[in-house]
Protein backbone atom coordinates (compact mmCIF):
# COMPACT_ATOMS: atom_id res chain seq x y z
CA UNK A 1 0.00 0.00 0.00
CA UNK A 2 1.44 3.38 -0.47
CA UNK A 3 3.24 5.50 2.16
CA UNK A 4 0.76 7.20 4.62
CA UNK A 5 0.83 10.42 6.40
CA UNK A 6 -0.84 12.62 9.10
CA UNK A 7 -0.48 15.64 6.71
CA UNK A 8 0.89 16.41 3.64
CA UNK A 9 1.77 20.25 2.61
CA UNK A 10 2.07 21.45 -0.88
CA UNK A 11 4.79 23.94 -1.73
CA UNK A 12 8.15 24.51 0.11
CA UNK A 13 8.07 28.38 0.66
CA UNK A 14 7.95 30.32 3.18
CA UNK A 15 4.24 29.37 4.36
CA UNK A 16 5.03 25.59 3.73
CA UNK A 17 8.34 24.76 5.47
CA UNK A 18 7.69 27.11 8.47
CA UNK A 19 4.15 24.81 8.99
CA UNK A 20 5.30 21.71 7.99
CA UNK A 21 8.52 21.83 10.46
CA UNK A 22 6.06 23.27 13.64
CA UNK A 23 3.21 20.28 12.37
CA UNK A 24 6.04 17.83 12.27
CA UNK A 25 7.93 18.90 16.06
CA UNK A 26 3.94 18.57 17.25
CA UNK A 27 4.45 14.42 16.39
CA UNK A 28 2.78 14.34 12.85
CA UNK A 29 3.94 11.92 10.26
CA UNK A 30 4.60 15.70 7.59
CA UNK A 31 5.00 15.06 3.92
CA UNK A 32 6.25 18.65 2.38
CA UNK A 33 6.65 18.20 -1.71
CA UNK A 34 7.63 21.25 -4.26
CA UNK A 35 7.41 20.87 -7.95
CA UNK A 36 10.50 23.53 -8.25
CA UNK A 37 14.24 22.67 -8.36
CA UNK A 38 15.08 24.60 -5.57
CA UNK A 39 13.51 25.29 -1.97
CA UNK A 40 11.98 28.28 -1.02
CA UNK A 41 13.11 30.64 -3.77
CA UNK A 42 11.23 33.70 -3.26
CA UNK A 43 12.61 33.48 0.19
CA UNK A 44 16.34 33.45 -1.38
CA UNK A 45 15.75 36.69 -3.51
CA UNK A 46 13.35 38.39 -1.01
CA UNK A 47 14.08 41.78 0.56
CA UNK A 48 17.30 42.39 -1.89
CA UNK A 49 18.78 39.12 -1.20
CA UNK A 50 18.57 39.45 2.75
CA UNK A 51 15.08 38.68 3.62
CA UNK A 52 12.71 41.35 5.29
CA UNK A 53 11.11 38.24 7.22
CA UNK A 54 8.79 40.55 9.41
CA UNK A 55 7.48 44.03 10.44
CA UNK A 56 7.76 45.43 14.35
CA UNK A 57 4.88 47.56 13.33
CA UNK A 58 2.46 44.79 12.74
CA UNK A 59 -0.91 45.52 14.78
CA UNK A 60 -2.32 42.29 15.18
CA UNK A 61 -5.71 43.95 16.71
CA UNK A 62 -5.57 46.43 13.55
CA UNK A 63 -4.74 44.16 10.75
CA UNK A 64 -6.39 46.25 8.29
CA UNK A 65 -3.63 48.80 8.74
CA UNK A 66 -1.43 46.70 6.71
CA UNK A 67 -3.43 43.91 5.05
CA UNK A 68 -6.08 44.08 2.02
CA UNK A 69 -8.39 41.71 0.66
CA UNK A 70 -11.99 41.78 1.04
CA UNK A 71 -12.01 40.71 4.32
CA UNK A 72 -8.69 42.51 5.75
CA UNK A 73 -9.58 41.50 9.51
CA UNK A 74 -9.57 37.40 8.70
CA UNK A 75 -6.03 36.99 9.41
CA UNK A 76 -6.12 38.36 12.85
CA UNK A 77 -6.59 35.66 15.34
CA UNK A 78 -3.83 33.72 13.45
CA UNK A 79 -1.42 37.02 13.42
CA UNK A 80 -2.13 37.47 17.12
CA UNK A 81 -1.50 33.73 17.76
CA UNK A 82 1.87 33.91 16.48
CA UNK A 83 3.44 37.08 16.43
CA UNK A 84 6.52 39.35 14.71
CA UNK A 85 8.24 38.65 18.32
CA UNK A 86 7.65 34.78 18.12
CA UNK A 87 9.18 34.77 14.90
CA UNK A 88 12.28 37.10 16.10
CA UNK A 89 12.38 34.58 18.84
CA UNK A 90 13.01 31.59 16.77
CA UNK A 91 15.68 33.81 13.99
CA UNK A 92 17.23 34.94 17.28
CA UNK A 93 17.47 31.28 18.44
CA UNK A 94 19.18 30.04 15.52
CA UNK A 95 21.58 32.93 16.03
CA UNK A 96 20.98 35.03 12.72
CA UNK A 97 21.75 38.93 12.47
CA UNK A 98 19.40 40.46 12.23
CA UNK A 99 18.67 45.01 12.06
CA UNK A 100 15.93 47.12 11.49
CA UNK A 101 15.97 49.25 8.22
CA UNK A 102 12.94 51.55 7.53
CA UNK A 103 9.93 51.64 9.58
CA UNK A 104 9.87 48.09 11.48
CA UNK A 105 11.38 46.19 8.53
CA UNK A 106 13.68 43.52 9.55
CA UNK A 107 16.64 42.04 7.78
CA UNK A 108 19.01 39.60 8.05
CA UNK A 109 22.23 40.93 8.05
CA UNK A 110 24.02 38.56 5.89
CA UNK A 111 21.65 36.69 3.48
CA UNK A 112 18.22 35.20 2.90
CA UNK A 113 20.21 31.54 2.76
CA UNK A 114 20.25 31.77 7.00
CA UNK A 115 16.67 31.95 6.93
CA UNK A 116 16.01 28.64 4.15
CA UNK A 117 18.77 27.03 6.37
CA UNK A 118 16.45 27.77 9.77
CA UNK A 119 13.57 26.61 8.12
CA UNK A 120 14.92 23.38 7.19
CA UNK A 121 16.53 22.71 10.15
CA UNK A 122 13.07 23.13 11.96
CA UNK A 123 12.01 20.49 9.36
CA UNK A 124 14.94 18.03 9.39
CA UNK A 125 14.32 18.63 13.65
CA UNK A 126 10.76 17.38 13.41
CA UNK A 127 11.59 14.53 10.34
CA UNK A 128 9.72 15.80 8.03
CA UNK A 129 9.98 14.05 4.84
CA UNK A 130 10.66 16.27 2.31
CA UNK A 131 10.60 15.17 -1.65
CA UNK A 132 11.80 17.95 -4.14
CA UNK A 133 11.42 18.09 -7.20
CA UNK A 134 7.99 16.47 -6.98
CA UNK A 135 4.98 17.66 -8.50
CA UNK A 136 1.81 16.62 -7.46
CA UNK A 137 -0.85 15.56 -10.41
CA UNK A 138 -4.01 15.07 -8.42
CA UNK A 139 -5.89 15.43 -4.96
CA UNK A 140 -8.56 13.13 -4.44
CA UNK A 141 -10.82 12.72 -1.58
CA UNK A 142 -10.75 8.88 0.01
CA UNK A 143 -13.02 7.43 3.13
CA UNK A 144 -11.01 9.29 5.80
CA UNK A 145 -8.82 11.40 3.90
CA UNK A 146 -7.05 12.10 0.50
CA UNK A 147 -5.06 10.22 -1.75
CA UNK A 148 -2.59 12.36 -3.78
CA UNK A 149 -0.81 11.07 -7.40
CA UNK A 150 2.73 12.33 -7.16
CA UNK A 151 5.51 12.12 -9.47
CA UNK A 152 7.00 10.15 -7.07
CA UNK A 153 3.87 7.52 -6.96
CA UNK A 154 1.22 7.49 -4.69
CA UNK A 155 0.57 8.75 -1.06
CA UNK A 156 -2.52 9.05 1.26
CA UNK A 157 -2.78 10.82 4.24
CA UNK A 158 -5.77 12.48 6.45
CA UNK A 159 -4.99 16.57 5.85
CA UNK A 160 -3.80 18.26 3.04
CA UNK A 161 -2.09 21.98 3.50
CA UNK A 162 -1.97 24.00 0.44
CA UNK A 163 0.85 26.45 0.33
CA UNK A 164 1.99 26.98 -3.06
CA UNK A 165 2.08 30.59 -3.27
CA UNK A 166 0.70 33.14 -5.60
CA UNK A 167 1.29 33.61 -9.42
CA UNK A 168 3.85 36.42 -9.09
CA UNK A 169 6.72 35.43 -10.32
CA UNK A 170 6.60 32.48 -12.90
CA UNK A 171 9.89 31.58 -13.67
CA UNK A 172 10.81 30.44 -10.45
CA UNK A 173 7.94 28.63 -10.19
CA UNK A 174 4.71 29.68 -9.40
CA UNK A 175 1.79 28.37 -10.75
CA UNK A 176 -2.13 28.49 -9.96
CA UNK A 177 -2.04 24.98 -8.61
CA UNK A 178 -3.58 26.07 -5.23
CA UNK A 179 -6.67 28.32 -6.92
CA UNK A 180 -7.63 25.53 -9.12
CA UNK A 181 -7.19 22.77 -6.38
CA UNK A 182 -9.52 25.30 -4.24
CA UNK A 183 -12.31 25.19 -7.46
CA UNK A 184 -11.83 21.81 -7.74
CA UNK A 185 -13.87 21.18 -4.21
CA UNK A 186 -15.76 23.99 -4.66
CA UNK A 187 -14.61 26.88 -3.07
CA UNK A 188 -14.48 30.22 -5.00
CA UNK A 189 -11.43 32.52 -5.30
CA UNK A 190 -11.50 36.45 -5.37
CA UNK A 191 -9.68 37.01 -9.07
CA UNK A 192 -6.34 36.82 -8.81
CA UNK A 193 -4.17 40.38 -9.54
CA UNK A 194 -0.72 41.76 -9.02
CA UNK A 195 0.24 43.57 -6.38
CA UNK A 196 3.14 44.94 -5.16
CA UNK A 197 4.22 46.15 -8.52
CA UNK A 198 5.83 48.60 -10.42
CA UNK A 199 2.91 50.60 -12.64
CA UNK A 200 3.14 51.71 -17.03
CA UNK A 201 2.22 54.51 -18.45
CA UNK A 202 1.44 54.95 -22.12
CA UNK A 203 4.44 55.27 -24.25
CA UNK A 204 3.46 58.88 -25.63
CA UNK A 205 2.75 60.72 -22.51
CA UNK A 206 5.58 59.06 -20.91
CA UNK A 207 8.30 60.38 -23.30
CA UNK A 208 8.68 63.72 -21.04
CA UNK A 209 9.31 61.48 -18.34
CA UNK A 210 11.50 58.63 -19.62
CA UNK A 211 14.49 61.15 -19.27
CA UNK A 212 13.91 60.94 -15.54
CA UNK A 213 14.83 56.66 -15.56
CA UNK A 214 16.59 56.27 -12.38
CA UNK A 215 15.55 59.57 -10.23
CA UNK A 216 14.26 58.33 -6.74
CA UNK A 217 13.04 61.14 -4.07
CA UNK A 218 10.45 61.41 -1.32
CA UNK A 219 6.86 61.79 -2.26
CA UNK A 220 2.91 61.60 -1.39
CA UNK A 221 1.20 59.24 -3.48
CA UNK A 222 -2.50 58.61 -3.53
CA UNK A 223 -5.39 56.45 -4.94
CA UNK A 224 -9.03 56.30 -4.56
CA UNK A 225 -11.54 58.48 -2.65
CA UNK A 226 -13.33 58.89 0.01
CA UNK A 227 -13.54 55.73 2.23
CA UNK A 228 -11.38 54.43 -0.28
CA UNK A 229 -8.61 56.31 -0.39
CA UNK A 230 -5.21 55.79 0.45
CA UNK A 231 -2.04 57.34 0.94
CA UNK A 232 1.24 56.37 1.34
CA UNK A 233 4.84 58.98 2.20
CA UNK A 234 7.13 57.18 0.70
CA UNK A 235 10.14 57.19 -2.33
CA UNK A 236 9.21 57.16 -5.60
CA UNK A 237 11.42 55.70 -8.64
CA UNK A 238 10.90 56.99 -12.20
CA UNK A 239 11.77 53.95 -14.99
CA UNK A 240 11.97 53.83 -18.72
CA UNK A 241 8.19 52.97 -18.91
CA UNK A 242 6.67 54.15 -15.35
CA UNK A 243 7.08 54.52 -12.09
CA UNK A 244 8.18 52.16 -9.44
CA UNK A 245 9.80 52.47 -5.88
CA UNK A 246 8.14 51.68 -2.44
CA UNK A 247 5.57 54.22 -2.95
CA UNK A 248 4.36 53.03 -6.05
CA UNK A 249 4.36 49.40 -5.17
CA UNK A 250 2.31 50.11 -1.90
CA UNK A 251 -0.27 51.60 -3.63
CA UNK A 252 -0.10 49.42 -6.66
CA UNK A 253 -1.88 47.12 -3.99
CA UNK A 254 -4.87 49.43 -3.82
CA UNK A 255 -5.10 50.80 -7.10
CA UNK A 256 -7.86 50.05 -9.70
CA UNK A 257 -7.38 50.14 -13.59
CA UNK A 258 -9.16 52.91 -15.37
CA UNK A 259 -8.67 55.53 -11.65
CA UNK A 260 -6.06 58.18 -11.42
CA UNK A 261 -3.53 58.54 -9.01
CA UNK A 262 -2.14 61.75 -7.40
CA UNK A 263 1.51 62.36 -5.92
CA UNK A 264 2.79 65.49 -4.17
CA UNK A 265 5.86 65.72 -5.27
CA UNK A 266 7.52 67.88 -2.86
CA UNK A 267 5.53 67.10 0.27
CA UNK A 268 6.23 69.12 3.29
CA UNK A 269 6.74 72.28 1.01
CA UNK A 270 3.90 75.40 0.51
CA UNK A 271 5.00 75.54 -3.67
CA UNK A 272 2.33 78.46 -3.83
CA UNK A 273 3.69 80.27 -1.19
CA UNK A 274 7.61 79.67 -2.00
CA UNK A 275 7.27 80.32 -5.65
CA UNK A 276 5.54 83.43 -4.66
CA UNK A 277 8.57 84.64 -2.67
CA UNK A 278 10.88 83.66 -5.25
CA UNK A 279 9.17 85.65 -7.57
CA UNK A 280 9.34 88.51 -5.32
CA UNK A 281 13.25 88.22 -4.56
CA UNK A 282 15.14 85.92 -7.27
CA UNK A 283 15.78 86.48 -11.07
CA UNK A 284 17.06 83.07 -11.37
CA UNK A 285 14.96 80.75 -13.70
CA UNK A 286 12.22 78.76 -12.46
CA UNK A 287 13.69 75.47 -13.06
CA UNK A 288 16.49 76.49 -10.48
CA UNK A 289 14.44 78.25 -7.94
CA UNK A 290 12.40 74.63 -8.05
CA UNK A 291 15.97 72.74 -7.29
CA UNK A 292 15.43 73.89 -3.58
CA UNK A 293 12.69 71.57 -3.22
CA UNK A 294 13.24 68.90 -5.95
CA UNK A 295 15.77 67.03 -7.49
CA UNK A 296 17.34 69.32 -9.74
CA UNK A 297 16.74 66.58 -12.92
CA UNK A 298 13.29 66.66 -12.04
CA UNK A 299 13.18 70.28 -11.89
CA UNK A 300 14.56 71.04 -14.99
CA UNK A 301 12.07 68.08 -16.73
CA UNK A 302 9.52 70.11 -15.11
CA UNK A 303 10.02 73.54 -16.65
CA UNK A 304 10.24 72.06 -19.54
CA UNK A 305 6.67 71.07 -20.31
CA UNK A 306 5.55 74.71 -20.59
CA UNK A 307 7.35 77.65 -22.75
CA UNK A 308 5.65 79.87 -19.55
CA UNK A 309 7.87 77.85 -17.04
CA UNK A 310 11.06 78.37 -19.13
CA UNK A 311 12.11 81.84 -18.18
CA UNK A 312 13.15 83.72 -14.78
CA UNK A 313 10.85 83.59 -12.04
CA UNK A 314 10.56 87.13 -11.78
CA UNK A 315 9.00 87.37 -15.31
CA UNK A 316 6.62 84.72 -14.61
CA UNK A 317 3.06 85.33 -14.50
CA UNK A 318 1.00 84.52 -11.27
CA UNK A 319 -1.20 82.19 -13.08
CA UNK A 320 1.63 80.39 -14.52
CA UNK A 321 3.23 79.69 -11.31
CA UNK A 322 0.28 78.56 -9.71
CA UNK A 323 -0.47 76.28 -12.39
CA UNK A 324 3.50 75.02 -11.73
CA UNK A 325 2.90 74.08 -8.02
CA UNK A 326 -0.43 72.30 -8.58
CA UNK A 327 0.93 70.19 -11.24
CA UNK A 328 4.03 69.57 -8.44
CA UNK A 329 2.24 68.79 -5.60
CA UNK A 330 -0.98 67.86 -7.39
CA UNK A 331 0.45 65.38 -10.27
CA UNK A 332 -2.53 63.44 -11.60
CA UNK A 333 -2.06 60.72 -13.63
CA UNK A 334 -3.81 57.22 -14.71
CA UNK A 335 -1.90 54.25 -15.45
CA UNK A 336 -1.96 52.02 -18.19
CA UNK A 337 -1.46 49.32 -16.43
CA UNK A 338 1.12 47.17 -14.19
CA UNK A 339 3.99 45.32 -14.81
CA UNK A 340 2.06 42.25 -14.27
CA UNK A 341 2.89 38.52 -12.33
CA UNK A 342 6.84 39.22 -14.16
CA UNK A 343 7.46 41.84 -11.67
CA UNK A 344 4.65 41.91 -9.12
CA UNK A 345 5.98 40.86 -5.33
CA UNK A 346 2.69 39.45 -4.28
CA UNK A 347 -0.40 38.24 -5.61
CA UNK A 348 -3.89 39.70 -4.60
CA UNK A 349 -7.08 37.85 -4.49
CA UNK A 350 -6.73 34.04 -4.05
CA UNK A 351 -8.99 31.73 -1.69
CA UNK A 352 -11.79 32.80 -0.85
CA UNK A 353 -11.35 33.57 3.50
CA UNK A 354 -14.99 32.53 3.60
CA UNK A 355 -14.85 29.35 2.73
CA UNK A 356 -11.85 28.93 5.61
CA UNK A 357 -11.51 29.24 9.22
CA UNK A 358 -9.70 31.88 10.53
CA UNK A 359 -8.37 29.85 13.43
CA UNK A 360 -7.91 27.15 11.45
CA UNK A 361 -7.13 27.50 7.94
CA UNK A 362 -8.96 24.43 7.19
CA UNK A 363 -11.50 24.85 4.72
CA UNK A 364 -15.28 23.69 4.16
CA UNK A 365 -13.84 20.63 2.62
CA UNK A 366 -12.50 18.69 5.53
CA UNK A 367 -9.17 17.99 6.01
CA UNK A 368 -8.30 20.68 3.40
CA UNK A 369 -5.90 23.81 4.80
CA UNK A 370 -4.37 26.90 2.40
CA UNK A 371 -1.91 29.18 4.12
CA UNK A 372 0.64 31.82 3.05
CA UNK A 373 -0.33 33.99 -0.25
CA UNK A 374 -2.33 31.07 -1.63
CA UNK A 375 -5.28 32.92 0.23
CA UNK A 376 -6.95 35.90 0.01
CA UNK A 377 -4.74 37.79 2.30
CA UNK A 378 -2.51 40.53 1.16
CA UNK A 379 0.18 42.32 3.24
CA UNK A 380 1.83 45.47 2.74
CA UNK A 381 5.67 46.11 1.60
CA UNK A 382 7.83 45.31 4.83
CA UNK A 383 7.91 41.52 5.53
CA UNK A 384 4.21 41.77 6.35
CA UNK A 385 3.40 39.04 3.34
CA UNK A 386 6.83 37.03 5.45
CA UNK A 387 4.06 37.54 8.54
CA UNK A 388 1.39 36.39 7.19
CA UNK A 389 3.03 33.16 5.69
CA UNK A 390 4.90 32.01 9.11
CA UNK A 391 1.33 32.93 11.64
CA UNK A 392 -0.88 31.30 8.59
CA UNK A 393 1.81 27.88 8.73
CA UNK A 394 1.46 28.01 12.40
CA UNK A 395 -2.10 27.93 12.78
CA UNK A 396 -2.57 25.35 10.63
CA UNK A 397 0.09 23.12 12.14
CA UNK A 398 -1.80 23.11 15.50
CA UNK A 399 -5.06 22.56 13.89
CA UNK A 400 -3.53 19.11 12.19
CA UNK A 401 -2.02 18.74 15.32
CA UNK A 402 -5.09 18.76 17.36
CA UNK A 403 -7.17 16.98 15.07
P1 LIG B 1 6.03 30.88 -1.72
O1 LIG B 1 7.09 31.28 -0.78
O2 LIG B 1 5.98 31.53 -3.05
O3 LIG B 1 6.11 29.31 -1.89
C1 LIG B 1 5.27 28.60 -2.76
C2 LIG B 1 5.96 27.30 -3.10
O4 LIG B 1 5.03 26.46 -3.76
C3 LIG B 1 7.13 27.49 -4.04
O5 LIG B 1 8.28 26.87 -3.51
C4 LIG B 1 6.67 26.83 -5.34
O6 LIG B 1 7.72 26.20 -6.04
C5 LIG B 1 5.66 25.82 -4.83
N1 LIG B 1 4.66 25.45 -5.83
C6 LIG B 1 3.96 26.28 -6.65
N2 LIG B 1 3.16 25.57 -7.44
C7 LIG B 1 3.36 24.26 -7.14
C8 LIG B 1 2.83 23.04 -7.64
N3 LIG B 1 1.94 23.06 -8.65
N4 LIG B 1 3.25 21.89 -7.10
C9 LIG B 1 4.19 21.89 -6.11
N5 LIG B 1 4.73 23.00 -5.60
C10 LIG B 1 4.31 24.18 -6.11
N6 LIG B 1 7.69 39.38 1.47
C11 LIG B 1 8.14 39.87 2.64
O7 LIG B 1 7.42 39.78 3.66
N7 LIG B 1 9.38 40.44 2.74
C12 LIG B 1 10.22 40.55 1.66
O8 LIG B 1 11.36 41.00 1.79
C13 LIG B 1 9.74 40.11 0.40
N8 LIG B 1 10.49 40.26 -0.73
C14 LIG B 1 10.03 39.76 -1.90
C15 LIG B 1 10.82 39.94 -3.06
C16 LIG B 1 10.37 39.43 -4.27
C17 LIG B 1 11.20 39.67 -5.51
C18 LIG B 1 9.15 38.71 -4.33
C19 LIG B 1 8.68 38.10 -5.62
C20 LIG B 1 8.37 38.56 -3.20
C21 LIG B 1 8.79 39.08 -1.98
N9 LIG B 1 8.01 38.97 -0.83
C22 LIG B 1 8.48 39.48 0.35
C23 LIG B 1 6.73 38.23 -0.83
C24 LIG B 1 6.96 36.84 -0.22
O9 LIG B 1 8.07 36.25 -0.87
C25 LIG B 1 5.74 35.95 -0.40
O10 LIG B 1 4.59 36.61 0.04
C26 LIG B 1 5.92 34.64 0.38
O11 LIG B 1 7.03 33.94 -0.13
C27 LIG B 1 4.67 33.80 0.27
O12 LIG B 1 4.91 32.57 0.92
P2 LIG B 1 4.16 31.25 0.46
O13 LIG B 1 4.77 30.14 1.21
O14 LIG B 1 2.71 31.45 0.48
O15 LIG B 1 4.55 31.12 -1.08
Amino acid sequence: SPPSFDAVVIGAGAAGLFCAGVAAQLGLRVLLVDHAEKVAEKIRISGGGRCNFTNRELDPRAPHKHFLGENPNFCRSALARYTPQDFIALVQKHGIPFHEKHKGQLFGDRSSEDFIRMLLAECAAGGVTHWQPCGVRAVRTTGDGYALDTDRGAVTTRSVAVATGGLSIPKIGATDFGHRLAQQFGLRVVAPRPALVPLTFDGAHWQPFAQLAGLALPVRIETGAKKERMAFDEDLLFTHRGLSGPAVLQISSYWREGTPLRVDLAPGVDLPEALTAAKARSRKLIANELAQWVPSRLAEAWAQQEGAWQRPVNEAGDKALQQLAERLSRWELVPTGTEGYRKAEVTAGGVDTRSLSSQTMESTQKGLYFIGEVVDVTGWLGGYNFQWAWASGFACAQALAAS
